[in-house]
Formats: structure tokens, sequence, C-alpha cells
């Protein structure tokens, strides 16, 4: 840290309020004296849907690294979700999965479990928890247009109201926690750092999900999923039941090309009798929609390999999805967000140092 900096109050810009933003923010209270989070949408005071985060529509579960760093970062986490409604999985006890193996063997014992909820719950847990840290202000309905600053030291972040007006925000260290549309690549480029490498691997594979009222209460009920074999002649297909709070079901059918599911509310059942194995169209017989279905096609893989590029700006750090976005098939984003805001914090512990963002 420099002279100048130590003897001033350290400043960080978070851009981004959802999972990574707000873990984010957790990380780096201990360590700035103040965060400021830019948010593009309106942020909910309770567990509801926004705007920002549309995949919340489809099943995500927490998997035990990710659910242990998000309580890591902010203690209690777990028990809260749970006292919400969340339900803890035992791996793979009360996992009813048929798999190209055929069913998965229920292991008495279990190391891991997974953590289930609706999207909105997790993200309320997480959110009401940095937003009670005095240090932590949200600027909602403002969106990151630009990084300030040169190729080797960034400065801040420019943004932009509502109302259109711009407003240039100073900050020590800006983390990009802005998700699948993360415009850092082209920032960087203004900025004549070039040649960024990534790789962009898409399946082409559809979500639709639907919320459904579980028909008996959901306490103790197991994870159910049918997997895609790749061996047979077809476009895979597949399919989750998620017991999540309020005694619901949380539903998601997946297909690849020539295959996806659509978002008729009338195909939902007929898709899932499509399924290797009958049990979830069978179950779903039994339980009441809740909700539309709604579908996405945005599942592909795309990593940044930000780590390659020289120089790296001081000040700049890239979480989350903007980084890394996988395949949610293997339902571990909101983990890798976690377990990145982790390793942020645990590079923080020598203090704002230069070399910091190049190592996180
Ligand atoms: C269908 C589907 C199912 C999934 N299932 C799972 C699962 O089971 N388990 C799991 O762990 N993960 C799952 N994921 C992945 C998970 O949704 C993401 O990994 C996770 O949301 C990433 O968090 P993030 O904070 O990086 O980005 P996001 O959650 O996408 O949030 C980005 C935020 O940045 C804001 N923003 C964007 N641009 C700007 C800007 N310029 N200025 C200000 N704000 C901006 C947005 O409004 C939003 O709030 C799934 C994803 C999909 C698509």
């Amino acid at each position: 840290m420099s002279e100048a900096l130590r003897h001033r109050p350290a400043h960080a810009v978070v851009i981004g309020g959802s999972i990574a933003g707000m873990l984010a923010a957790a990380a780096l209270t201990p360590h700035v004296d103040s965060v400021e989070i830019i948010e593009a949408h309106q942020l909910p005071d309770g567990p509801e849907p926004r705007t920002g985060v549309p995949q919340a529509v489809h099943i995500h579960l927490l998997q035990t690294g990710g659910a242990e760093a998000i309580n890591d970062l902010l203690p209690g986490s777990i028990d809260l979700l749970q006292a919400a409604g969340a339900h803890r999985i035992p791996v793979t006890t009360n996992m009813v999965i048929y798999s190209p193996e055929g069913w998965y063997r229920r292991w008495k014992r279990a190391t891991h479990y997974l953590l289930t909820a609706s999207r909105d719950l997790t993200d309320h847990i997480i959110r009401q928890q940095v937003l009670k840290d005095p240090r932590v202000t949200v600027r909602t309905h403002t969106r990151a247009i630009t990084l300030l600053g040169t190729r080797h030291q960034i400065t801040g972040v420019r943004v932009r109201a509502a109302d259109n007006t711009d407003v240039d925000l100073h900050a020590d260290l800006v983390i990009d926690a802005s998700g699948r549309a993360s415009r850092t690549p082209q920032w960087l480029s203004q900025l004549g750092i070039t040649d960024l490498a990534s790789d962009h691997i898409d399946s082409g594979l559809a979500y639709a999900s639907r919320f459904y009222r579980a028909p008996v209460p959901t306490r103790g009920w197991p994870v159910i999923g049918v997997q895609a074999d790749p061996s047979l002649p077809r476009p895979g297909n597949a399919g989750g039941i998620l017991p999540i709070e309020d005694d619901r079901w949380h539903v998601s059918l997946m297909g690849a090309p020539g295959g996806q599911p659509s978002g008729e509310p009338g195909a939902f059942a007929s898709f899932a009798r499509t399924l290797r194995h009958p049990i979830m169209a069978d179950l779903l017989q039994h339980a009441e929609p809740l909700s539309d279905v709604r579908v996405t096609h945005s599942t592909a893989n795309r990593r940044y390999y930000y780590e390659r590029l020289t120089p790296w700006p001081e000040g700049l750090v890239v979480l989350g999805d903007s980084a890394a976005a996988f395949n949610p098939l293997y339902g571990h984003g909101m983990s890798v967000a976690a377990q990145g805001a982790v390793a942020l914090r645990d590079e923080l512990t020598t203090g704002l140092l230069p070399g910091l963002a190049r190592r996180a």
C-alpha cells in the first residue's frame, strides 16, 4: 500500500449485487473502510424474484463447498437458510437419482450434502446479512459503463443512473461481479489490454422450469432426478425435482438440441414423460403447478483467462460468472462464486498491496 493510501480510508466498488457481488462485499469489509455495490436493477427486501437474476426461476442447489464458503464469509448462513425452509440433503443418502448406470446407491453415511431452496431465498439470506453492515452501501438502478484508470491501474468505475446521468466513482479496488453479461473484456480493450483468451463451449442445452405445490409436506423429502444417457441415439434429456421452502417442489427439465423442452405449460408434463424413467412424470401428476413454465437457453460454459493477460491492472478483480460461467447442469456456479470470494478475502489479509489483483 502506498503511503498516501495508508493514511486515507480505502474504498471498494463492486459491480453487480447478486451472489458474487454480495459475497465479495462480505470478503472486503474486514479489509477496507467502505464498499459500494452498483446494481443495475432493484434489490427486493425479501426473498422475491428480481430482474437482475432471471435464472432464479430454474432449480438452484448449493453444494457443500459453496454452502461452507458462504458460512465462512457470513457465519450462521446455513442455519438461517435452514430456518427459512431450505432443505439439507445428505449425499447420496437422500437422493433418488436415475443415472446412466441405474439408480444411485443411497449410502447411509454422508460426508457431503446439498442445500436446496429457491434462489430467491438463498440470495435474500445472503443479501440481508451483507447489507446490515453499515460499511456496505448499494446504488440500485445504476449500471457500470466503463472502468476508470489506465492499463496499469484501475481507479474506479463510471456509472450511469436510471435518469441517464453519468458519475465517476473512485475506488482503490474494483470487483466485477456482473455475471454472464460482464463487459470487462471490452473495457480492458478500451484501455489497450487486448488478446484476452477465452473458451466458449455451448452444448445448446435448454432448461424449462416450474414451481409446484408438493402433494405432501417436503420435510425429509429427497432430491429426485433422471439423468441423460449419452449412449442413447437421441438428444439427451434430463430433469430434477428439488424440495424447497414452503412445501414446494422446484422442477426443471432439460433437453439438448433436437429435443429441447418448450415454455408451453401443457407440454411440461409430457416432456417429463419422455425422460428415461417415469418417476418425475408420475410424481408431477399429484402436484399443483404454482407458476408458468420459464425457459432459458443461457447455459453455455464460458471462461475468460484473465490470469494470462499482461499487464493486469492493479485494482481490478473479476469474480463469479464474470470470470467463468458454467453449464448449469453441473450445479456449481454459486459455489464457485462463494469460493472465489473466500479466496479474495484470504488474499486481502496482507492488505491492499501491489499485486493483490493479479494474485486474486
Ligand atoms: C438455468 C440455470 C440453472 C442454474 N443452476 C445452478 C445450481 O443449481 N447451482 C449453482 O450453484 N448455480 C447454478 N446456476 C449458476 C448461477 O445462477 C450463477 O453461477 C450465479 O448466479 C453467478 O452469480 P454472479 O453474482 O456471478 O452473477 P449473476 O447472479 O448473474 O448476477 C449478476 C448481477 O450483476 C448485475 N449487473 C450486470 N451488469 C451490470 C452492470 N453493468 N452494472 C451494474 N450491475 C450489473 C445484474 O443485474 C445481476 O444482479 C444456474 C444457472 C442457470 C442459468
